[in-house]
C-alpha cells in the first residue's frame, strides 16, 4: 500500500494547486493522500472534492508550527475537520505571527544589503501565505544564494540576518487543537530538528504525555537506519507510524510526491486509525 501523508500546495510553501497535488498522487499510484499545508486548511476542500473522481483515499491534513521549550517543531494533524472553530482560530494566530515574522526577516535581510525582501518574497507566493521558503526561493532567483540549504545556512537560521525566533503556539495547544478537530497528532520529520538522540527522545516523550499519537517514520531521503531509529523511538512511546515525502514541488528540491521509500508498517500504520 502506498501512502503519502505529507504534501504542500500553494496554500503554504508548495508550488502546485490542491487539484494538481491530487493528480500527482493519482499518477504516482498512491492509495492514500493527505495535503498538509503549513498552518493552513484552505486547500483541503478543493483537494477533497477533486479526489472523489479517483480511486484515492483523501485525508484532510495540516502541518502546524509549534513551539516546544523554545524550539520550533512541526506537528502534522491527520483526519482533522477543517471547519472546526478552535483549529481555525489557532491557525489564524500562527499566521498572524507569520506576517509579523516575514516583516522582521525582511528587516534583517535589509541590514545584509538585500532590499525589499518582503515585497519580493510575497511575489513568489500565489496566495496570501508567506513562508521562509518564499524568501529562500526569492534569494535563489535573485542569484544571491545558489540553493535552499545554502540560503537557510547563510540567511535564515541561528544568528543569521534573516533569522527570527519562532513564536508559534505551544506544542500542548497545537495537539489540543488537532484532537478537538478529530485528528491524530503526528510529529513531523523527527530527524530534521538537529537534536542529539537524547534530546529527541526527551522531546518525543514530552509530546507523548501531551497526547501525541504518532511519528513520521519515513520521509524523502530516509535511509533504512533512519527508519529503524525513528521506529524504535516510536515503539518506546507506543506511537503510530506515518509516512510522507514532504513534497513542495519546487523544481530545485528533487523530491517526488509519493517518493518516500515504501515500507510495510503493519498494524501500527496510522492509516488503520484514519479510515
Ligand atoms: P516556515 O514554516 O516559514 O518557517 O518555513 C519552513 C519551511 O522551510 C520548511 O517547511 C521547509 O519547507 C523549508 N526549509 C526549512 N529549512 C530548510 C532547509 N535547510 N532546506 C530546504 N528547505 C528548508
Ligand atoms: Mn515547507
Ligand atoms: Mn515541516
Ligand atoms: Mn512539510
Amino acid at each position: 500500500m502506498k501512502i503519502e501523508l505529507h504534501t504542500h500546495s500553494y496554500y503554504s510553501d508548495g508550488v502546485l494547486s490542491p487539484k494538481e497535488i491530487v493528480e500527482k498522487a493519482v499518477n504516482a499510484k498512491c492509495d492514500f493522500l493527505s495535503l498538509t499545508d503549513h498552518d493552513s486548511v484552505e486547500g483541503l476542500a478543493e483537494a477533497s472534492k477533486y479526489s472523489k473522481y479517483f480511486d484515492l483515499g483523501f485525508i484532510n491534513g495540516v502541518e502546524v508550527s509549534a513551539k516546544h521549550n523554545s524550539q520550533s517543531i512541526h506537528i502534522v494533524g491527520l483526519g482533522v475537520n477543517p471547519q472546526e472553530k478552535n483549529l481555525i482560530e489557532g491557525l489564524q494566530k500562527n499566521n498572524n505571527f507569520r506576517i509579523e515574522r516575514a516583516k522582521k526577516i525582511s528587516e534583517g535581510l535589509f541590514k545584509a544589503g538585500i532590499d525589499k525582501a518582503y515585497e519580493k518574497a510575497s511575489l513568489m507566493s500565489k496566495t496570501k501565505y508567506i513562508t521562509r521558503t518564499h524568501f529562500a526561493q526569492m534569494l535563489i532567483q535573485e542569484k544571491i544564494s545558489p540553493n535552499m540549504s545554502a540560503v537557510f545556512k547563510k540567511y535564515m537560521t541561528g544568528n543569521k540576518p534573516g533569522s527570527v525566533k519562532g513564536e508559534w503556539a505551544s506544542s500542548e495547544e497545537v495537539i489540543k487543537w488537532i484532537h478537538r478537530a478529530g485528528g491524530l497528532a503526528i510529529l513531523a520529520h523527527p530527524l530534521r530538528y538537529k537534536m542529539t538522540l537524547t534530546k529527541l527522545k526527551k522531546l518525543v516523550n514530552e509530546l507523548k504525555l501531551m497526547g501525541l499519537d504518532g511519528i513520521e517514520i519515513v520521509n524523502s531521503f530516509s535511509r533504512s537506519e533512519d527508519i529503524e531509529l525513528t521506529k524504535m523511538i516510536a515503539d518506546e512511546n507506543n506511537l503510530l507510524y506515518s509516512s510522507g515525502s514532504d513534497y513542495h514541488g519546487w523544481p530545485n528540491q528533487m523530491i517526488e510526491l509519493g517518493g518516500a521509500p515504501e515500507y510495510d508498517f503493519g498494524k501500527k500504520s496510522v492509516i488503520n486509525y484514519l479510515r
